[in-house]
């Protein structure tokens, strides 16, 4: 199969396991002089195509919020579930054509916490830029993905591999023009993590999920974003 072939065969089997979303972004991506932080070819040198899948947070457990918040993180870790049994099934299609491929650890919190590094509380790479390079969507102020389809009520993960694939090409610019003059997720954070410089503390964000609410996860800034969102 050529690129095309195999971009084709890996959306068919990705949306046949339930999957909303399908992008592929050029792993030079994380070479780009915009982005900055952790980079796949620091532990994966040959590393080519990013494969990044989503599911949709459905609307039912986020417009409630901050009620029903056991519902909404039992979602997020279904939707969590989803995602794990769709990238090993891709996963070990690549494998079966003679390449490898890594599934980028994905968990069921809005910032990805439980697998980051515990002193930055970053990941080993960005899903989010991944899924930006590849056009799938951009970022708000309050550091989440906001997709055209369903702004920010999805779930992500990624497939690194060195198989050389056809890739989505990023149109968009790096902050959505949702945000304009939006500022609601920064009132609505009850710990004042976001800021409208774009800096964002992660560990106030983390401690409030984890210890406030005793690991139920917040998805305030979520559910404000963009103004009157929702999946269709
Ligand atoms: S809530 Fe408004 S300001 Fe915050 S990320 Fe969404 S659109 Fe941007
Ligand atoms: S505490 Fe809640 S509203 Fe604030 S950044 Fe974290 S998830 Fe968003």
């Amino acid at each position: 199969m050529n690129g095309k072939e195999t971009y084709d065969k890996l959306k068919e089997m990705a949306f046949g396991e339930g999957i909303d979303l399908f992008r592929i972004a050029d792993a030079d991506c994380f070479l780009d002089s915009e982005y900055e932080g952790n980079r796949p070819q620091d532990f994966l040198e040959d590393v080519r195509s990013v494969i990044i899948i989503g599911s949709v947070v459905p609307n039912g457990v986020v417009d409630p919020l901050p009620k029903g918040r056991s519902q909404y993180t039992n979602t997020l870790m279904a939707a969590t579930a989803l995602l794990r049994v769709a990238s090993f099934k891709l996963a070990r299609f690549i494998e079966r054509t003679g390449h490898w491929a890594s599934i980028v650890p994905n968990e069921g919190s809005e910032f990805g916490y439980w697998y980051a590094d515990k002193d930055t509380l970053r990941a080993d790479l960005s899903v989010k830029w991944a899924a930006y390079c590849a056009g799938m969507g951009n970022y708000g102020i309050n550091q989440l993905l906001i997709t055209p389809e369903y702004g920010p009520r999805v779930r992500l993960t990624a497939i690194l591999t060195d198989m050389v694939l056809d890739y989505d090409g990023k149109s968009m610019p790096l902050i959505s023009d949702a945000c304009g003059d939006c500022r609601r997720c920064i009132q609505v954070c009850p710990v004042q993590a976001i800021h409208e410089d774009g800096t964002f503390e992660r560990f106030k964000c983390k401690e409030y999920m984890f210890s406030e609410l005793g690991g139920l996860r917040c998805g305030l800034c979520l559910k404000v974003c963009p103004p009157g969102s929702g999946n269709p």
